[in-house]
C-alpha cells in the first residue's frame, strides 16, 4: 500500500454523465500555508455545463421514480466509500484548506453523518381529508435538477450538506466547489460515479462565472448556495429569471453575550474556541463578544489563557491546532480590519505566534477597547480576530447584538439557564445557543435570519427544501 502524502495527490477530474473528465480551462489551486500552487485541476467550459445539465435532467425521471428507501441504500454507499478513502479526502482538504489533518478528518465525519441521518428519515404523505366526499393529499415531490454552490472553509461539509439530502429527495445535483478548494470535492464526484447512475451526481470546479451560468441556467430547478451575503444577493437575482428556488446559507456577526454571573475560568475555553474554531473561519463562528464591565478583566484573562495554548502552523505538521487563513484576498480582509480596529484606538491584547515564511499567516487576535463603528465589529472577519465588548446592562447587549442586518447565530452565557434562555429568545438569529457557540448537527435545523439567509440545512426541514408540495385532490 503506498503511504498518502501531499506528493501522492493527483489531480481529480470534472464528472459529467459518469464519465470522468478534463477541459480546456485549469484552476491552479494553492495550498495555504505555503501561498504556491500544488496541484491544478480542470475548471469546466459553458458547453460542460450545458452537457451536465443535460445529463442530470435525462437522469432525473428514473433517479426520482426510484423508491426512497433505494435512494437512501445508494446515499449509504457514498458514505461507505467516503469512510473508505478518508485519509486521502482528509490530507486533500488539509492541503487546499490549510486545517490541521485532525479537523479535516473531523469534517469528513461530520459529513457522514450528514448521510447516516439522511438515509433514515422518511418522507410522508400528508391525507388532509379523507371522508365520503374526497381524499386530498399533500406530497412531496423532488424538484429536478439541483445546482449547489459551496464554499472554502469547509469544502466537503458544505458540499454534503447539499447533495446528501436533495439525492434522497430524489433530485440530481450538479456541485460547483468553490475555485479556492475543488480538489476533494471534484474527487467525491470520481468516487461516486461508481455507485450512483450516469447524470444523478455531477461536480463541476469553475470559477465566479460558472456560479453565475448555474444559477442563471434554465434547465435547473434550485440553487442551494453557501457564501457571503452579497454573492448570496447576486445568485437569487440570478435564478429570479427562472424562478428557481433558491436555499441560501450566508454569513454572519454572531453576537455572544456573557451574562454576569458566570465564572469566568469555566467559559473562558469554550468563548476562545467559540470564535476560534477553524481559525474563525466559521459562518457561525463567534464574532462579536459581548462583557459585563464587572467581568470584563477576568473573561479577557481566561480567554487569552486558551489562546496561548494554540500553535497554528502548516495543518500537516504534528501539534498544530490551526492553520493559515485559507485565501489571499481573506488575509487582506482580516488585516485590513485588524489594522482598522488598532487605529481606531483598540488594543489587541494578545497576538499568537506565525510560522515565518510565505503562507496566508495571520496570529490569533484577541481586541478590546472598540465598540460599533468600526468596521471589526460591524462586519464579518471571517478570520482569527474578535473584537471583546463591554456592556452595562443586558437590555443594551441584547440591542446592539441584534442591531445588524445578519442573524446566523448568537449564543448567552450563564450558569443560570432560566435566565440565559429568556434572553436567547430576545436575540435575532437562526440559531442561539446557551453555553455554547456554534452547535450544528445533522439532526437540528441550521439557516439565517434577517440577510445571514433563506431557507436551512440539516434535519427533515433542510430535506423538504428539496421537494416541492404537490396537492392530489380526488372527488368522490
Ligand atoms: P463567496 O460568496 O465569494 O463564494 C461562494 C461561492 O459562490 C463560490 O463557489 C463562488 O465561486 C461562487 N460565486 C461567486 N460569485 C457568484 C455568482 N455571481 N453567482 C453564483 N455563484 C457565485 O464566498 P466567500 O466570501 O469566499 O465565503 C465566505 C462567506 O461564506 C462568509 O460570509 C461565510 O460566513 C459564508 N459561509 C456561510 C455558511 C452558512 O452555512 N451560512 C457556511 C460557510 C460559509
Amino acid at each position: 500500500m503506498t503511504t498518502l502524502t501531499p506528493s501522492t495527490i493527483t489531480a481529480p477530474q470534472l464528472t459529467i454523465d459518469g464519465r470522468v473528465c478534463g477541459s480546456s480551462r485549469h484552476l491552479a489551486v494553492i495550498d495555504p500555508s505555503t501561498g504556491a500552487p500544488f496541484i491544478e485541476v480542470p475548471a469546466a467550459t459553458p458547453a460542460q455545463l450545458d452537457e451536465a445539465v443535460a445529463a442530470a435532467t435525462a437522469a432525473f425521471p428514473a433517479w426520482r421514480a426510484t423508491p426512497l428507501g433505494d435512494r437512501q441504500a445508494l446515499v449509504g454507499r457514498l458514505g461507505e466509500v467516503v469512510r473508505a478513502h478518508l485519509d486521502e479526502l482528509a490530507l486533500m482538504v488539509t492541503m487546499e484548506q490549510g486545517k490541521p489533518l485532525a479537523n479535516a478528518r473531523g469534517e469528513i465525519g461530520a459529513a457522514l453523518r450528514q448521510v447516516d441521518f439522511f438515509t433514515g428519515v422518511s418522507i410522508e404523505t400528508e391525507v388532509v381529508r379523507d371522508d365520503e366526499a374526497a381524499r386530498v393529499e399533500v406530497r412531496r415531490e423532488p424538484l429536478g435538477v439541483v445546482g449547489a454552490i459551496t464554499v472554502w472553509n469547509y469544502p466537503v461539509l458544505t458540499a454534503m450538506f447539499k447533495l446528501v439530502p436533495a439525492l434522497v429527495a430524489g433530485n440530481t445535483v450538479i456541485v460547483k466547489p468553490s475555485p479556492f478548494t475543488p480538489v476533494a470535492v471534484l474527487r467525491l464526484g470520481e468516487l461516486f460515479q461508481d455507485v450512483l447512475p450516469p447524470g444523478v451526481l455531477q461536480v463541476l470546479a469553475g470559477d465566479d462565472d460558472l456560479g453565475r451560468a448555474l444559477a442563471e441556467h434554465p434547465g435547473i430547478r434550485k440553487i442551494s448556495f453557501t457564501g457571503s451575503v452579497p454573492t448570496g444577493k447576486k445568485v437569487m437575482a440570478s435564478a429570479s429569471g427562472t424562478l428557481k428556488r433558491v436555499t441560501l446559507e450566508l454569513g454572519g456577526n454572531d453576537a455572544g453575550i456573557v451574562l454576569d454571573d458566570v465564572d469566568p475560568a469555566a467559559v473562558g475555553a469554550d468563548l476562545f474556541w467559540a470564535g476560534f474554531s477553524n481559525g474563525g473561519q466559521v459562518c457561525a463562528a463567534l464574532k462579536r463578544l459581548y462583557v459585563p464591565e464587572s467581568r470584563f478583566d477576568a473573561i479577557c484573562e481566561a480567554i487569552t489563557a486558551e489562546a496561548a495554548t494554540v500553535v497554528v502552523g502548516p495543518g500537516l505538521q504534528e501539534g498544530v491546532k490551526a492553520g493559515p487563513v485559507q485565501n489571499k484576498p481573506q488575509l487582506d480582509r482580516v488585516r485590513e480590519l485588524t489594522e482598522g480596529a488598532l487605529a481606531a484606538g483598540g488594543e489587541a491584547f494578545h497576538t499568537g505566534e506565525i510560522p515565518d515564511g510565505p503562507g496566508y499567516w495571520f496570529p490569533t487576535t484577541l481586541i478590546r477597547g472598540v465598540a460599533e463603528g468600526v468596521p471589526l465589529v460591524d462586519e464579518e472577519p471571517f478570520g482569527p480576530v474578535m473584537p471583546i465588548l463591554t456592556y452595562r446592562d443586558v437590555d443594551e447587549a441584547v440591542t446592539r447584538a441584534n442591531d445588524t442586518e445578519y442573524g446566523l447565530g448568537a449564543s448567552v452565557w450563564s450558569p443560570d439557564l432560566d435566565r440565559a434562555t429568556a434572553v436567547a429568545e430576545r436575540l435575532e438569529a437562526g440559531s442561539v445557543w446557551v453555553n455554547q457557540h456554534p452547535v450544528v448537527t445533522a439532526t437540528v435545523p441550521f439557516g439565517g435570519a434577517k440577510q445571514s439567509g433563506i431557507g436551512v440545512e440539516s434535519s427533515l426541514h433542510g430535506l423538504l427544501e428539496y421537494t416541492a408540495i404537490k396537492v392530489i385532490n380526488v372527488k368522490r
